[in-house]
């Protein structure tokens, strides 16, 4: 581990507080741990630990200000950096060994709530159970990523992917941005969209004035923090899609939910996946979902379970092979009422048969996930460890594409028993803003303490990876890092030489840490010094 000298130590004291920085070799360790690292370093030849190298110093800012000082020392004392919200996942990580964690906990204000013109304003700290248990006082809801209500909204919107479960009527976070206030590298700070106006500055918009960089600020996946810190952002808010009571009994994990006004589940098995994709064309059409993703039998058993036995007693439902899970909602009787009609008017049209309350019952507490975006921590409960490899934003076709591309090569990793049976099946598609876009990812389940099991996913995302590029399945999730940059690149007219300007004009000296977006400097030739 690098040690800081006593200047930097003290540049860093003196920009957030003695009792908001540590050095502490005990922390500093437990910053580098991480769900996910063991993957990271396995795809990278290294041991399969959940460790990177540590961080030199973790600060937290509270304001700002503060976040504007620390990355001046930073460009001072040639240090790089890291920001993390709720810093859950690898790729908040430190790539290099001269690198501080900006650790933003201590921002964890909800600003505004704009019930007027619907929008909020948020602090990175804000989880999406909290900025939601804020919204419905208002009757209102927000978007959150499938990584679950635990999270960032900020980091989601700003700085990483995007698309949820309840992405067919909430959008994905790159979509829903409104204003931004983003601390450059050096420490500058931007205002972008209608916050940058010189005159009655608001949060209302996120483009301009004049050209907008809301795609230089996040493209389609987000920097993960290659390119500044993001200090506060605006956020799109939605209508609440049903009644906002709330009713909760019983202990974890086996909570009761009282089952609000206007809200429903309907599953069904297309049996194929051209038929699927027909199903979900026409549902998403119909502008009447909530919620609409296509699962496998194994995915749609764990979404209703909270253990291994629970997915294994639910053979009716784990034997459907093109599972559709759709929840309809309504704000008031006569709107569910319609949407629930045209729902069974799809169901008969396509011979589907509708399993909930015939064949299945969900537990109550599926509702109150659904509208709370909790589908996720499901992919953890049969191995413990749960990795997306391919992922796809793209067309449904595409996404259909990577689904059928996918399970020879997942059977492979199943075969040599490094991820769970699932038969190569299990994804989870979404739609995105009433079918507009999809979202597809291709999950491993494995085993976090298996170093076969590890290195296994690892071989299984490189390959995913390699196969989504050689047979033209779009760009995967995690095309991270210069390396995976360059190697797409050249196949995708050349957006890594875009990607690397825009990285040279706002951070020509790499302060942010660039192992998850990509360095300023041009990747050397083999042979070349
Ligand atoms: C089990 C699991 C499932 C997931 N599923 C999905 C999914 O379905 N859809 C999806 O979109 N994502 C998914 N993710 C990834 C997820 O999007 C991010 O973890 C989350 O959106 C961001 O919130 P966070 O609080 O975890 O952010 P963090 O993990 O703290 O940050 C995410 C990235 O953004 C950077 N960052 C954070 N805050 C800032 C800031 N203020 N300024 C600059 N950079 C910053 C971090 O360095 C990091 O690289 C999943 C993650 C997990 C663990």
């Amino acid at each position: 581990m690098m040690n800081l000298d006593e200047y930097a130590r003290e540049a860093l004291i003196d920009a957030v507080g003695k009792k908001n920085v540590s050095f502490d070799e005990a922390i500093l360790e437990v910053y580098a741990y991480n769900w996910g690292m063991e993957v990271v370093n396995s795809m990278h030849g290294k041991e399969p630990i959940p460790f990177s190298t540590p961080p030199v110093a973790v600060v937290l800012p509270s304001t700002t200000k503060e976040v504007s000082k620390v990355l001046r020392t930073c460009k001072k004392h040639d240090l790089t950096f890291k920001a993390q919200s709720t810093g859950l996942g690898p790729w908040n990580n430190p790539s290099r060994d001269n690198c501080i964690i900006i650790d933003l906990r201590q921002m964890n204000h909800i600003l505004k709530i704009d019930e007027r013109n619907l929008f909020a304003v948020i602090e990175p700290y804000v989880s999406g159970a909290q900025l939601q248990s804020e919204l419905m006082k208002h009757g209102l809801n927000c978007h959150m990523p499938g990584a679950g209500p635990q999270v960032s909204l900020l980091a989601s919107s700003t700085s990483m992917s995007g698309p949820g479960f309840t992405s067919p009527s909430t959008g994905y976070s790159g979509r829903n941005v409104l204003g931004v206030e983003w601390v450059l590298p050096e420490g500058e700070v931007l205002k972008l969209g209608s916050l940058g106006l010189s005159n009655e500055p608001d949060w209302f918009c996120g483009d301009g004035p004049g050209p907008s960089l809301r795609g230089v600020m996040r493209g389609l996946h987000g920097a993960m923090s290659g390119n500044g810190v993001f200090t506060r952002v605006a956020i799109k808010v939605f209508p609440y899609p049903c009644s906002t009571e709330w009713e909760i009994t019983g202990d974890l994990p086996d909570y009761q939910f009282k089952k609000p006004d206007h809200i429903e589940f309907y599953m069904f098995d297309c049996s194929k996946y051209k038929k699927g994709e027909r199903v979900m064309r026409a549902i998403e059409e119909a502008e009447i979902s909530f919620m609409c993703s296509m699962l496998s039998g194994f995915g749609a058993a764990a979404f209703f379970s909270n253990s291994l036995e629970g997915v294994i007693d639910k053979v009716t439902i784990a034997r459907m092979r093109v599972p559709i899970l759709v929840a309809i909602t309504g704000r008031t009787s006569r709107q569910f009422q319609y949407r629930q009609e045209v729902m069974e008017h799809l169901i008969s049209k396509f011979k589907l048969e509708n399993v909930i309350g015939s064949k299945f019952t969900p537990p109550s507490i599926s509702y109150a996930e659904a509208i709370r975006n909790n589908f996720g921590m499901h992919g953890f409960i049969s191995t413990g460890g749960v990795r997306s490899a391919h992922g796809s934003m793209e067309s449904i076709g595409m996404c259909m594409n990577v689904t059928k591309a996918n399970i020879p090569l997942k059977k492979k990793y199943i075969k040599r028993e490094q991820i769970a049976n699932d038969f190569g099946e299990a994804v989870w598609s979404t739609s995105i803003e009433r079918g507009h876009m999809y979202n597809i990812e291709a999950m491993a389940l494995y085993d976090q303490c298996d170093k076969h099991s590890i290195t296994g996913v690892a071989g299984y995302c490189i390959d995913s990876n390699e196969m989504d590029l050689h047979n033209h399945l779009g760009i995967p999730l995690f095309v991270e890092g210069d390396e995976l940059h360059d190697h797409f690149g050249p196949e995708c007219s050349n957006y890594h030489e875009w990607l690397r300007k825009i990285k040279q004009i706002l951070d020509p000296t790499c302060i942010a840490d660039p192992g998850n977006y990509i360095s300023p400097g041009k990747k050397k030739k083999e042979g070349e010094t």
